[in-house]
């Protein structure tokens, strides 16, 4: 694939008229991470990548804004951002750590911190993106309080680049919590669902709070049993031990843990503790996602036997992830069949290599709003060139 690389906003601008006027297909691209997720990319494709593009362009601290460029590493922003004890409370990605913040909002994936703040979808006050045809274009401002226009914001968060290059973003900010713990439960799973209906219902407010497959627990070293993860974060000691006691009386087996067992099961939810999480390159990744009331439900099915999968309580979205062995094809067509008698889905974000002569497995079914989905991709990009078969909705002919 070829991939180009602009050093300056004008010079992005003139690429992307010339690849307009030859009707070109192109890929908007960030650091190229996981350009190969999800649905192959179109023969023929040019690579944009905007990791030349990238920094902090503001910082109101006061006002708990940032404006950066799509190419910043995320790694970056949260430095700068803790330089002023804030930072942009989202998961780092699954897997490898390294992501733009543009590839971050273009995929629109979020992890369990999803549970206190929100996705990033959310923290999204103010956008620029290229069009298309090379035109420059602005949604949503830079203050928190803004009601300017089109919500472009939402419409552009998990779009895969199918809808224009975004160039530049207004993010809310947060201040760190001074003081943070993590507990774990590890139970029956009628349990764990009794205790987190009555988390998502109680004033405590947890940062995360994250349902684990027996499997997820075993690779993190623990007993194949599925496990609760909780996050609280607080600014006094004080609260902090009155939130826990209260849980405790709910749920004996309450285990507080320390940084560095706490660090080391994040690493596995978050899939970079490859080792322990048993998730080599080259196989499945799975996105799951169910209505919240049958998060425990999917985790029960005998389907997902020996498949390490989390689920956000809140939200029922999660991942799993499992070898091309211990994983075979059927059962992934099974489980998105169980996924969506249960109300929800499955995307295929990463998957073996199908044998000689089959078709891989859809990335993602049609949506209900496909035929919405598809008037949107016509006006944004009526000559249909950029990110080409990967609109987020429309599924594949042969996968
Ligand atoms: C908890 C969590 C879990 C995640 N799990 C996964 C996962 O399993 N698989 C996965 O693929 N992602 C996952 N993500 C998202 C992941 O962070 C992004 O794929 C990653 O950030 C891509 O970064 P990148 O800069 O390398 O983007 P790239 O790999 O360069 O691009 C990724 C995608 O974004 C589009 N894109 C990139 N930059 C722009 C831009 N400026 N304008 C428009 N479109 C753009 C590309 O076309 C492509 O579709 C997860 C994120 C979180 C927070």
């Amino acid at each position: 694939m070829k991939v180009l690389a602009p050093q300056t906003l004008s010079e992005l601008q003139e690429q992307v008229r010339q690849l307009h006027a030859e009707a070109t297909p192109w890929l908007p691209a960030g650091l190229g991470s996981r350009l190969d997720w999800g649905p192959p990319v179109c023969a023929g494709s040019v690579v944009l990548s905007g990791r030349a593009l990238g920094g902090v362009r503001s910082h109101t601290p006061d006002d708990f804004t940032v404006t950066v460029a799509a190419g910043t590493p995320l790694a970056e922003l949260q430095q700068v951002l803790a330089a002023q004890r804030q930072w942009l409370s989202v998961d780092r990605p699954w897997g490898r750590p390294d992501t733009s913040i543009g590839g971050l909002i273009a995929r629109g994936l979020s992890g369990g911190y999803r549970q206190r703040y929100m996705g990033l979808r959310d923290q999204l006050l103010g956008i620029q993106l290229l069009r298309s045809d090379g035109v420059l274009a602005r949604a949503g401002g830079r203050v928190v309080k803004n009601v300017a226009g089109y919500d472009l914001m939402r419409l552009l968060s998990g779009s895969w680049g199918a809808l224009a290059l975004i160039t530049e973003v207004t993010l809310r900010t947060q201040p760190i919590p001074p003081l943070r713990r993590c507990l774990v439960v590890q139970a029956e799973l009628s349990t764990l669902q009794e205790l987190s209906r009555w988390l998502l219902k109680a004033s405590l407010s947890p940062e995360r709070i994250d349902l684990w497959s027996g499997s997820l627990a075993a690779a993190a070293g623990r007993a194949n049993q599925p496990l609760l993860l909780l996050s609280l974060a607080s600014i006094d000691a004080a609260t902090l031990d009155e939130q826990i006691t209260c849980i405790a009386e709910r749920a004996p087996d309450l285990e507080v843990l320390d940084d560095a067992v706490a660090a080391h099961l994040l690493d596995c939810e978050l899939g970079s503790s490859q080792a322990a999480a048993g998730a080599p390159r080259g196989d499945w990744l799975l996105r799951l996602a169910v209505p919240p009331a049958q998060a425990c439900t999917l985790l029960a099915a005998d389907v997902l036997q020996g498949v390490p999968l989390y689920l956000a309580a809140g939200s029922g979205i999660g991942d799993g992830w499992a070898s091309g062995t211990t994983l075979a094809r059927h059962r992934v067509e099974a489980l998105r069949r169980h996924c969506q008698a249960l109300g929800g889905y499955l995307s295929v974000l990463r998957q073996p290599s199908p044998a000689p002569g089959s078709a891989p497995v859809a990335a993602w079914l049609d949506a209900p709003a496909r035929p919405l989905i598809e008037a949107v991709k016509r006006q944004f990009d009526p000559k249909q060139q950029l990110a080409r078969g990967r609109l987020p909705g429309v599924a594949q002919p042969g996968g």
